[in-house]
């Protein structure tokens, strides 16, 4: 994992605004006013922070923090690109208590970083579809983990947390969406805002997904019946998503609250369609989330959590 931080921005103040102005501002600085991008000098001398600009037009200074998940924070940035490297390089995941001892921050810091890092992995609303053709295989497939606030536990599923998870067989993509319960109301809507008409889709024999025929290649799986393949149906690469996913919830993070789930799932998805067998190695992920920093501003409120004995802010 050291080998992960050798690089001079994870030491060095300013290689590290170096590296995100880079990925960043790929036009050069950018004034966050006016969105000028010619009249911005950089502010020199001894007595000015790293990072400063400024702009003629609007006759402020700025840095590239502004507007972005960093906005705020009086961690060095350095220490950020750590966080998002360990982020990004583990497979399960990465707890605050292991990023607060290995970068020695405090434990609410490393609460703050890795929440705000989970949203700049987030990827938006406005994603383009999955699939487009017969030729393409996507999987739909749910799965249940932790426990519902204020649910008695009881059989089945219902008091646990429903994710659903499509994953692209063709790109390798995965998206993963918390719903509140696992029924054709909630999925459907989903899989048709992200997955375009005539793909192939390829589902267990769950009847929320019976209606998905209409507008589908639509093929299921009677896992009930140990079937496991038909033909080129099957849901494997959705499984192995949950079991990464399920170890890292567990092992790692100790389950989370409801509110917060949707980031956990962001953490995983960016890691599973960034993954190495894509040819996407650890820096070339790291350097995709960090670009989904922008637009991501996290204030303390709405990252407050609840005390519990998981990955929580204790605070
Ligand atoms: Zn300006």
């Amino acid at each position: 994992m050291t080998d992960v931080l050798s690089h001079k921005r994870f030491q060095d103040e300013q290689a590290a605004y170096d590296w995100v102005e880079a990925h960043l501002w790929p036009h050069g600085p950018q004034c966050p006013r006016c969105g000028g991008l010619d009249r911005n000098t950089k502010l020199g001398g001894k007595s000015t922070r790293i990072g400063v600009y400024k702009c003629k037009d609007c006759r402020k200074p700025f840095t590239v923090k502004v507007g972005t998940i960093f906005e705020d924070s009086h961690i060095p940035m350095r220490q950020w690109l750590q966080a998002i490297a360990l982020l990004c390089a583990s497979k399960k995941g990465i707890s605050s208590n292991q990023l607060h001892r290995m970068l020695g921050i405090t434990l609410k810091s490393a609460w703050f970083m890795s929440h705000r890092i989970r949203e700049a992995m987030r990827k938006g609303p406005l994603m383009p579809p999955m699939g487009g053709d017969q030729s393409q295989m996507v999987e739909a497939d749910e799965t249940f983990i932790g426990r519902k606030a204020d649910v008695t536990k009881r059989r089945g599923y219902s008091h646990k947390h429903a994710v659903l998870t499509l994953i692209s067989r063709t790109s390798g993509e995965a998206r993963s969406f918390h719903i509140d319960d696992a029924n054709a109301a909630n999925i459907v809507p989903i899989v048709k805002a992200n997955v375009a008409k005539e793909t192939m889709i390829a589902t267990d024999e769950a009847s929320y997904y019976s209606g998905l025929g209409k507008d589908y290649y639509h093929g299921q799986v009677n896992h009930g019946a140990e079937e496991w393949v038909v033909g080129e149906f099957h849901t494997n690469s959705a499984e192995g998503y949950f079991s990464i996913f399920k170890r890292g919830m567990k092992g790692v993070y100790q389950d989370c609250s409801e509110k917060h789930l949707h980031r956990y799932l962001a953490e995983f998805d960016h890691r599973y369609s960034n993954r190495i067998k894509l040819g996407v190695d650890d820096q070339e992920r790291a350097a995709r989330a960090l670009k989904g920093a922008k637009g991501k501003r996290l204030t303390y409120r709405t990252t407050r959590g609840v005390r519990s004995q998981s990955d929580e802010a204790p605070f």
